[in-house]
């Protein structure tokens, strides 16, 4: 099938690489002609196990990147939106996916035959059919579920996990007003055949894809919520709390042969230092905002981000309660991505806990495995020493903090055992038996 993507960040350029692995013809548009230039070269732009290796395979095979959204989309059947979404302080921003319909609909115009559209990107309930339909309409001259087709169908990749979850879904979601997009959509999903797939309408599809969000979120400020009690009361550690709850056989349930199945869905009822990333964050703001703005607030969910927001304070807490000044302090950072496997910081909690340092003029030395040069955008010409291994980030350290958990920090407690002077440890994800490091402080304990 020929498919041309409109948006090559995260979702775009991963979907339509691994659509053109599968074998669908892949034209990805983006405004960025220097991503464009790079992708076409073999770089990825993002980092996502996998990804290079697949794009090299299908570039200028199956898959190719434009800056020229007229022919991708007068070349293709169906095009798929993929821009960002972002919030904008008060409610989800639809600048740019309004921007995109537009175009879209002005090429359409010229473009006999049917053509289908499908919004990839996550957008508040309604949105598919009242703003980007209306926009496809206005600009197009036609009308949507006769002459052009309108589907929703949002995208549940994890970053860090991209490609594996693209390419082995657990479920794809449909959403469409006509049944030719619906078909389309088949058409474009048989390369999954082992997926569950859901038919629905537009703004349902929307409404999932929130749903799914917001409960992950909720399992995590729930978790923290548990684990700052337990602190608090002392003598309780929400590691064992949350291993004992765990064990609730519908959580984690018992095979016939006695076995258990640990489901993914326990390792959302971890505490940490809170969740961050492109999508959690602004979904979950994104939905209160458009609750508020129909007359129906979501109390439990403002709760979910207020714990959030609070919840890298407790890192510096922990600091604090050991270095009451941290000027000078020589302090570590392990992990600098919102989780492991991806170079992604927006929303980050290392970005409040680093301001929080960089405030109390402490010495910074950071260590990402691969989140370094998004860092040095964001901290533009802050006193951070940004180290190349685990090693020379732990020299002369007095405090470590871990705050993502990557696996080579697994070797931590190897590393830092007879050093003649330990250093504090704070786990802020929790990741590491408090047994095996001197001086360990979490969260939650
Ligand atoms: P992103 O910011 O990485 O990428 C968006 C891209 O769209 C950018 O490259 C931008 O230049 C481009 N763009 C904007 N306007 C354009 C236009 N008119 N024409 C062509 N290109 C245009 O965003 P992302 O993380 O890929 O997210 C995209 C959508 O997918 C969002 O709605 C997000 O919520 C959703 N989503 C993201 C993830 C994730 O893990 N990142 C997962 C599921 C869903």
């Amino acid at each position: 099938m020929k498919v041309s993507v409109i948006g090559t960040g995260y979702v775009g350029l991963v979907s339509g690489v691994c659509l053109a692995e599968k074998g669908h013809q892949i034209v990805c548009v983006d405004i960025d002609r220097d991503k464009i230039e790079k992708i076409n070269h073999g770089i990825p732009v993002i980092y996502e196990e996998g990804l290079e290796k697949l794009l090299k395979r299908n570039l200028n095979g199956n898959f190719i990147a434009s800056t020229d959204l007229r022919q991708a989309v007068l070349e293709s059947d169906l095009t798929l939106i993929a821009v960002g979404t972002p919030f904008d302080g008060q409610e989800i921003d639809l600048s740019f996916i309004r921007e995109a319909a537009r175009q879209l609909g002005e090429i359409l115009r010229d473009k006999p035959g049917y053509h289908a559209v499908v919004v990839k990107s996550t957008v508040v309930p309604g949105t598919t059919d009242e703003v980007v339909g209306r926009a496809l309409e206005e600009a197009s001259g036609k009308k949507a579920g006769e002459e052009f087709g309108l589907g929703m169908s949002p995208e549940f990749l994890r970053e860090g996990m991209a490609i594996q979850d693209f390419m082995l879904p657990d479920r794809i979601v449909m959403g469409g007003i006509d049944d030719q997009t619906l078909e389309m959509q088949d058409e474009l999903y048989s390369v999954f055949p082992q997926a569950d797939k859901v038919r629905t309408s537009n703004k349902t599809a929307e409404m999932i894809k929130y749903t799914a969000n917001a409960l992950l979120a909720t399992m995590i400020s729930f978790s923290n919520e548990i684990g700052n009690l337990c602190a608090a009361l002392g003598g309780i550690d929400v590691v064992e709390v949350m291993q004992g709850v765990h064990l609730d056989k519908r959580l984690s349930p018992i095979l016939p042969s006695g076995d258990r199945i640990r489901p993914l869905f326990t390792t959302y009822l971890e505490a940490g230092c809170g969740f961050g990333g492109s999508c959690f964050p602004k979904d979950v703001k994104a939905l209160i905002a458009h609750g508020r703005k129909i007359g129906r607030p979501m109390t439990l969910l403002d709760s979910v981000i207020h714990i959030n927001e609070q919840q890298p304070r407790q890192v510096l807490n922990l600091l604090q309660k050991h270095f009451p000044s941290l000027k000078e302090v020589p302090v570590a950072i392990l992990g600098l991505a919102f989780k492991p496997g991806t170079d992604d910081m927006r929303e980050s909690p290392a970005i409040p806990i680093i301001q929080g340092l960089l405030a109390q003029k402490s010495q910074i030395r950071a260590y990402d495995p691969v989140a370094r040069r998004e860092a040095q955008k964001l901290f533009k010409g802050a006193a951070i020493d940004y180290c190349d291994s685990l090693e020379e980030t732990l020299d002369g350290a007095r405090a470590v903090v871990l705050l993502t958990r990557w696996e080579e920090f697994g070797r931590l407690p190897e590393m830092l055992t007879g050093r003649a002077e330990a250093p504090l440890f704070i786990d802020g994800r929790r990741m590491l038996d408090k047994r095996s490091i001197a001086r360990y402080e979490g969260i939650g304990m």
